[in-house]
């Protein structure tokens, strides 16, 4: 038995060594695509639920690696937080966000004109000049503040940074959105959310999918659209795939939606059809 465990003990050592090489090899790599400008990114539409009219879209980052083709970002955003490369990616990422956003905005009337959604992590927010990068990013791309909206998560709520929290009620001033990203899934209290300079909460995707057979979730979902009316927040429900989810989100309130049901994240030419489809013309 002795002899077992210490060949469990060796498998386990190499197993250990081989993820810790792969780590490595993802982060080199990873350098290598920052350099070249190996990303891509997708757009998913924010729909509102009672009329279907897009509001606006979700930027998405994807790695659209030379051989591999293109990675998801679960495969490399935790990689890319802990070795700090998600601040030059996050950077290129709003960017590109705005470009597009500003390209669509031409093309439409200012009636219809979408807003960008962009993701950014603690490590982004931490990094210094961020707003400054914010400010100079709208300027340069020539779109309005109420363009862009910032998907935080509850861990950044949490914390007592408040430099971050006087720069974030900075950008709210001028006129960016503020959303918390999967809410209901980190333990922030509501006091917080009181407190802090935010707009929107995104209601995660795993409440959406249970709710429809658990009536504990569905009156979860339900308190957390009431706790917004109350706060005077909008709400927008993540990972509608049926039907049945948007009717009973409509039912409980919920204005705004994006889900497999709408649309996957498509590219920026796609998505521009999408604004200018039939309902357009
Ligand atoms: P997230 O911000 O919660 O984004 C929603 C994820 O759910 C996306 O996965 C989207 O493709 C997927 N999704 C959308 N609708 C549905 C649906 O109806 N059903 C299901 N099952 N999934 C749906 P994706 O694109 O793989 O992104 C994963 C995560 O990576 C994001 O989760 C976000 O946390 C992170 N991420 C993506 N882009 C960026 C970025 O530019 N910067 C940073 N810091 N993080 C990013
Ligand atoms: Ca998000
Ligand atoms: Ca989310
Ligand atoms: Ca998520």
């Amino acid at each position: 038995a002795k002899g077992a465990g210490k060949g469990q003990w060796r498998r386990y050592q190499s197993e250990l060594h081989g993820a810790m090489v792969e780590r490595l090899e993802l982060r080199s790599a990873l350098e290598h695509s920052v350099k070249e400008g190996q990303f891509i990114l997708q757009y998913q539409p924010i729909v509102d639920l009672a009329t279907d009219d897009t509001a606006g879209f979700e930027a998405l980052v994807r790695w659209d690696h030379p051989t591999r083709g293109i990675i998801t970002p679960d495969q490399f955003i935790e990689v890319a937080e802990e070795s700090g490369l998600i601040v030059p990616i996050g950077r290129w990422v709003l960017d590109e966000a705005l470009r597009t956003v500003a390209q669509w905005r031409r093309l439409l009337p200012r009636s219809r004109a979408p807003y960008v959604s962009v993701n950014v992590s603690v490590r982004q927010f931490r990094a210094p000049g961020f707003v400054d990068h914010v400010r100079t990013a709208l300027q340069h791309a020539g779109v309005p503040p109420q363009a862009l909206m910032l998907e935080i998560t509850e861990t950044l709520l949490m914390g007592d940074e408040e430099r971050i929290w006087a720069e974030l009620s900075a950008l709210q001033e001028m006129g960016v959105r503020v959303a918390i990203d999967d809410f209901g899934t980190g333990y922030s209290s509501l006091g917080y959310l009181r407190q802090r300079p935010i707009d929107v909460l995104k209601i995660d995707k795993t409440f959406v999918d249970d709710m429809v057979d658990n009536s504990q979730q569905a009156a979860l979902v339900s308190g957390i659209i009431s706790l917004a009316q109350t706060l005077n927040l909008t709400v927008v429900a993540e990972g509608i795939e049926t039907a049945t989810h948007r009717d009973m989100l409509l039912r409980l309130g919920c204005p705004l939606g994006q889900g497999f049901l709408f649309s996957t994240p498509v590219g920026a030419t796609e998505a521009l059809h999408w604004l200018t489809g039939p309902a357009a013309v």
